[in-house]
């Protein structure tokens, strides 16, 4: 499977899959996007992969099946997007074309939130991003802190495919919640290279991720420690908690932002 990144919006990822001549796209915000890409690379859309209901995840997909046609429409069980009409829940399985991706549902970010993994790629949409991870707007710390853990356990060299291109301030976060790690600062590094360069910082090997993502470190030293001392208790979701409201009030003032 060839996988194909899509910029839309002001920094979603749309995710193009391409096997032969056809294709399927995750989480497809912008319609337009989408049917230049099909254009230019001359595939035909089978089917279209739903993370979670928000808009800008959502917003392309009547207008692809208005110019496309009928075709399947995948996504969490327990969504509020009524255009899903292939419900899935933890455990099941998609075929692509005998790819298999397996769905775990993750939520935190929002309640209805799945991801789509197997050995080489997690579709994680806005959950696991690049060197952070989502929100908390509809779910508890708790369930976030499972979600995270759950995507912790994919192998190293698994390719994370997120919803989001938000890997400087991440990055950024990350070194100030854990100055002394040296793989912080390589990453931190390597994405001011890519941002000046514009190129991509997604995907990126989970095995990155659990060396340099905080909110995939938060029950390990030296960083546990850190979130003890902010006032965490011993419990994966109130370290969880303190760290995401951390950062919350971080992006709050602007200081996490690429500097133009
Ligand atoms: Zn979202
Ligand atoms: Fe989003």
């Amino acid at each position: 499977m060839q996988i194909h990144g899509l910029r839309a919006l002001d920094d979603n990822y749309i995710w193009l899959l391409q096997h032969d001549k056809t294709a399927w796209v995750v989480d497809p915000g912008d319609a337009t996007v989408v049917l230049t890409a099909l254009e230019n690379l001359g595939l035909h859309l089978h089917g279209i992969l739903i993370t979670h209901h928000h808009y800008d995840h959502t917003q392309g997909v009547t207008d692809l099946l208005d110019h496309l046609g009928p075709m399947p429409v995948y996504g969490p069980v327990n969504s509020r997007f009524d255009a899903i009409d292939q419900p899935l829940k933890e455990g099941d399985r998609l075929a692509l074309e005998g790819w298999i991706l397996n769905v775990l549902q993750t939520p935190g970010h929002t309640l209805d939130h799945i991801s789509f993994v197997n050995s080489q790629a997690a579709f994680t949409g806005d959950t696991l991003f690049t060197a952070g991870c989502g929100r908390l707007f509809e779910g508890t710390a708790e369930q976030m802190a499972a979600s995270l853990k759950k995507l912790r356990t994919l192998p190293d060299d698994t390719l994370v495919y997120c919803g989001h291109e938000y890997t400087w301030a991440n990055i950024h976060f990350a070194a100030r919640a854990e100055p002394d790690n040296p793989d912080i600062l390589t990453r931190m590094a390597q994405t001011i290279a890519n941002y000046k360069q514009g190129q991509p910082c997604v995907p990126a090997p989970m095995g990155l991720e659990k060396a340099t993502n905080p909110f995939l470190r938060f029950d390990h030293a030296p960083l546990r420690q850190t979130l003890l001392e902010r006032g965490a208790e011993e419990t994966d979701a109130s370290l969880f908690a303190t760290l995401r409201a951390w950062k919350d009030n971080l992006d709050a003032t602007g200081e996490l932002e690429p500097k133009r």
